[in-house]
């Protein structure tokens, strides 16, 4: 049997994180990935958006990985030349009742080490963006956007200077975990014995954790599905800054997000499904779009509103549950010795990305 020091399945941006992280440490790493390319998952299907550790509740994981992660991607993007634009976002009230909320999420950020927000009159708000409609809005300045996939393409340059490998098509299929360390299971047959594995899959991470021989089963969340679906805007962007209404229940509004071509995309919303496959845009929710971007764009011609493309979160909490933290779980929480799983690992993990994999080595150590 094959033996390899650390194994890391999943090449989606944390997982590559994950992985160059581990080679940076002088550890001999291979990245099991099932797709014939990096990146094909939830990490190449988001809004690109490196945002500033606003919303989560003080004292999580989201929070702490969110704000120390940022400041991590901005020098590594800087650094490396990953494109990144630092442009700032509005968080934007168009009712009375959303004024008292804005300040309610300015405390909250203050809570979580963003103390950069600054409350603006609509007048301030709309000489910064003059298209722009509400009673008042907060600028997030720290807010930005990166290029996702060379974002991916520098971790994994640096995964191999450092003697690291991705092995494309090479699918997880279980795995036994004993005292010898754990002898992972792959599609075309193969056994690979590692000391550490770093279950990195994403929405599959829970589902093959159940597959471990000897994890508690108990150590494993439920998985559920929630997509999110993405219309673009035909023409040009009326917006130099993303534009966020204030949070809904459960997701972030139907706010504008920019890709670094300056194109503008409105979304994601939140729609629970049973399957993490299904990623079709159905026309017909653009509908609903309308009307809620309006509050703050007023003059959104009908018809501009094109089906884009749609991303699922990896949730480990259910509808109607409140929103789950990131789950890290080493050997402290599950007993098994050299493995660490990644649950639940959706928004803000583009942006904790490198602070999810120091978190992680940590745990390794
Ligand atoms: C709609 C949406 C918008 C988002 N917007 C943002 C944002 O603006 N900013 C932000 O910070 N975060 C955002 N996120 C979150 C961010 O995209 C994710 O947290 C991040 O991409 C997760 O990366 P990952 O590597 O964990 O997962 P993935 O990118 O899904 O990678 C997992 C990889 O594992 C592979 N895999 C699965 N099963 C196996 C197996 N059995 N064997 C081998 N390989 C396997 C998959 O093929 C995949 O490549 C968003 C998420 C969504 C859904």
């Amino acid at each position: 049997m094959e033996e390899f020091d650390c194994a890391v399945i999943g090449a989606g941006v944390v997982g590559l994180a994950v992985a160059r992280a581990l080679a940076l440490q002088g550890r001999e790493v291979i990245v099991l990935e099932s797709e014939g390319a990096i990146g094909t998952g939830t990490s190449s299907r988001n809004s690109e958006v490196i945002h500033a550790g606003i919303y989560y509740p003080a004292g999580s994981l989201k929070a702490r990985l969110c704000v120390e992660g940022k400041a991590l991607l901005y020098a590594y993007a800087a650094e490396r030349g990953v494109a990144h634009r630092r442009c700032g976002k509005l968080i934007v009230a168009t009712s009375a009742a959303q004024l008292a909320q804005l300040e309610a999420i300015a405390a909250k950020a203050r809570a979580n080490g963003v103390d950069d927000l600054v409350l603006l009159t609509r007048d301030q708000a709309l000489a910064m963006e003059p298209q722009l409609e509400c009673l008042a809005a907060l600028h997030s300045p720290s807010t930005g956007i990166v290029d996702s996939h060379a974002l991916m393409l520098a971790l994994q340059g640096d995964l191999e200077n450092a003697g690291g490998v991705v092995a494309l098509r090479s699918a997880v299929t279980g795995a036994e975990c004993g005292s010898g360390g754990i002898v992972l299971h792959s599609e075309d047959g193969t056994a690979l014995r590692c000391r550490s594995v770093v279950n990195s899959a994403g929405l599959a991470a829970p589902l093959l954790a159940r597959r471990f021989d000897g994890l508690p089963a108990a150590s494993v969340p439920q998985a559920s599905y929630a997509k999110g679906s993405y219309f673009t805007l035909a023409g040009r962007a009326p917006f130099e800054r993303l534009i966020y209404p204030v949070p809904e229940a459960a997701g972030l509004g139907v706010h504008l997000t920019l890709d670094l071509g300056g194109q503008a995309k409105f979304g994601p919303d939140v729609q629970w499904v049973d399957s993490a496959d299904d990623l079709v845009v159905e026309p017909s929710r653009g509908d609903a779009f309308y009307a809620e971007v309006r509050k703050y764009w007023p003059a959104l011609p009908d018809g501009a509103l094109l089906p884009g493309y749609a991303g699922m979160r990896p949730k480990v909490s259910g509808p109607g549950e409140p929103a789950a933290d990131f789950l890290i779980a080493g050997p402290e929480t599950h007993g098994v010795a050299g493995l660490v799983n990644l649950f639940g690992i959706e928004s803000p993990g583009l942006t904790s990305s490198l602070a999810i994999a120091r978190r992680t080595v940590e745990l390794l150590s």
